[in-house]
């Protein structure tokens, strides 16, 4: 067992000072997206930090199994769906092919990249870092449990890592260490089966489906959320027979319809099967496939594939922590906190997935940072706003929002003119070839103020941050129509709904 274990190695901040009995000022549980944040602008303000990291390998989600992968895949897809649109322009290809194993070696090859580059930010010696499980024993004392599962690459890695500090990297583990404060980042796992029989017939899941050494002839994708969508398109583009089940009336059925049923009508186009609206029966293996058995339309369908992709979702990773005997709340799994990122106990924290209730890095690390932020300055406290929540789904079109859906408005009564424009009407898109998708602005309709926008269409996830920007200086419509927009951009597609909304609202 490698520990990285700097106690006693680091200046005394003042507020170790005045708490001389606590082993550390901050102790963080989990070194992924949220947990290095904390750190980093923890330690960035003097506060004597200390992250434990329990999984097998050093990254989090994101960079091992979630964001970094899943892209690499799908733009992988993407270019191959492109390489096989090539006529359009004029230009013909013999033949097109690809070599899976290569495609997944490009993959593990930048994922390796990314997670030694995290390690390394672990590893500067800036805050104690240490490779064990850890579980409350009291509100201010850590249990730290050795974890012998790491893999061999990374344990090696971990322990050649020079402690930029000077300072010596241990073989000792504490078995206990207290603290003042503490941030919770353990992220999230799995959700369980809704259906026992799904764990009979063992099913793929985006961990899994990351390993995968060779794809399977057919798959059913049950869910139609952002890991569901996105999986379904990687594998239909390279020839996997998709059908996709998912229980709401459209998929991702936390965005508004049209942005839904845009990505619906391009995956039948496509030719992947997507039945919405259903209800999950029954779940077994029949003649070498697997059976899902599902209520539709008021009729009962069964589908056979080779594989099925479990994507019903992830919960948040707070139990086995020692929550509930130390006081911490649960809401519905998620770790409750306030806007200050504080849980139950005030001065234990809680940020990222384990803290729900979006599994967005940004906003994991947004929610550290303001952890952290409150911790080393706790009479200046800054909160979470979540005014500028964007949400980003990587498939092609891509779908972006930021601020208010008209989903949302509608729940949270709030007034808005909308106007949108199609990506099948302009200029670039059209030279793209890249015809499916809109953009839709939502404005005040007494100021003009814009609240909320949405971009289904080529690379939505990039054109959305301009309304970031705009949203972030509380523009309006007109201010975002009077702007310069370049031709022939994408970009200047945003200049139409603008305009639209500008004529209706007086200045
Ligand atoms: C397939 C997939 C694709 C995704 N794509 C995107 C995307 O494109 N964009 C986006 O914004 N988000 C995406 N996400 C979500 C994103 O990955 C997460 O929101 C983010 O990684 C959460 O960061 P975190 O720090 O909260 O948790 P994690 O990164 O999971 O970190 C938690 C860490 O805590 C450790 N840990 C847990 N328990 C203990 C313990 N008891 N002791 C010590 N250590 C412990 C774990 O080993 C882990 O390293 C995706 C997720 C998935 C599954």
């Amino acid at each position: 067992m490698h520990a990285c274990y700097a106690k006693f190695a680091f200046p005394s901040s003042s507020m170790n000072e005045a708490q001389p009995h606590f082993d550390f000022d901050l102790a963080i549980i989990g070194g992924g997206s949220a947990g290095y944040a904390a750190a980093r602008t923890a330690s960035a303000a003097g506060v004597n930090t200390v992250v434990i990291e329990g999984g097998e390998d050093v990254g989090g989600l994101c960079i091992l199994r979630g964001c970094m992968p899943s892209k690499a895949l799908l733009y992988a897809a993407e270019v191959m769906h492109l390489a096989g649109q090539t006529e359009v322009w004029g230009i013909h290809k013999r033949e097109l092919g690809f070599n899976f194993s290569e495609i997944m070696a490009r993959k593990n090859a930048l994922i390796k990249e990314f997670a030694d580059f995290r390690e390394q930010q672990l590893t500067t010696g800036k805050f104690a870092f240490l490779r064990a499980h850890a579980r409350f024993t009291d509100a201010h004392t850590l249990e730290i449990l050795p974890h012998h599962g790491h893999s061999s690459r990374r344990k090696e890695a971990a322990t050649s890592t020079p402690n930029a500090s000077g300072h010596k990297s241990t073989a000792h583990l504490p078995t206990r260490l207290t603290a003042k404060n503490f941030l919770i980042a353990t992220g999230s796992i799995i959700a369980p089966s809704p259906l026992p029989q799904l764990n009979e017939i063992d099913c793929l899941n985006s961990d899994t489906a990351l390993r995968l050494t060779h794809l399977p002839g057919s798959l059913i994708i049950l869910g139609g959320g952002a890991v569901a969508v996105e999986f379904a398109q990687f594998f239909a583009r390279f020839g996997v027979k998709v059908t996709l089940i998912q229980r709401s009336p459209n998929v991702l059925h936390e965005f508004d319809p049209d942005a839904a049923a845009e990505l619906e009508k391009v995956f039948r186009r496509e030719g992947m099967v997507v039945y919405t609206g259903t209800k999950l029966l029954d779940a077994r293996r029949s003649a070498g496939q697997k059976e899902i058995v599902f209520e539709h339309e008021q009729r009962t369908i069964r589908v056979h594939a080779d594989e099925v992709f479990f994507a019903l979702g992830r919960i948040p990773n707070a139990a086995r922590l020692g929550l509930e005997d130390i006081g911490v709340q649960l809401e519905y799994h998620r770790i409750a906190t306030n806007a200050h990122m504080q849980t139950t106990l005030r001065h234990i924290y809680a940020a990222g997935d384990c803290a729900g209730l979006h599994e967005i890095v940004h906003i994991a690390v947004q929610q550290a940072e303001i952890a952290a932020h409150n911790i080393a300055h706790p009479h200046q406290m800054k909160a979470m706003d979540n005014r500028l929540l964007t949400e980003v789904i990587f498939t092609d079109p891509q779908i972006a929002t930021v601020g208010l859906t008209e989903k949302r408005a509608h729940v949270r009564n709030i007034p808005y003119l909308v106007a949108s424009y199609p990506f099948g009407d302009h200029g670039k898109s059209l030279i793209m070839e890249a015809r499916d998708g809109f953009v839709k602005l939502l404005a005040d309709p007494m100021t003009g103020e814009i609240i909320g926008g949405c971009c289904v269409g080529p690379v939505g996830g990039e054109l959305i941050h301009e309304i970031i920007a705009a949203m972030y200086s509380r523009m309006t419509v007109h201010q975002l129509a009077a702007m310069p927009h370049y031709h022939p951009t994408l970009a200047e597609i945003w200049t139409y709904p603008a305009e639209e909304l500008a004529a209706k609202i007086s200045k």
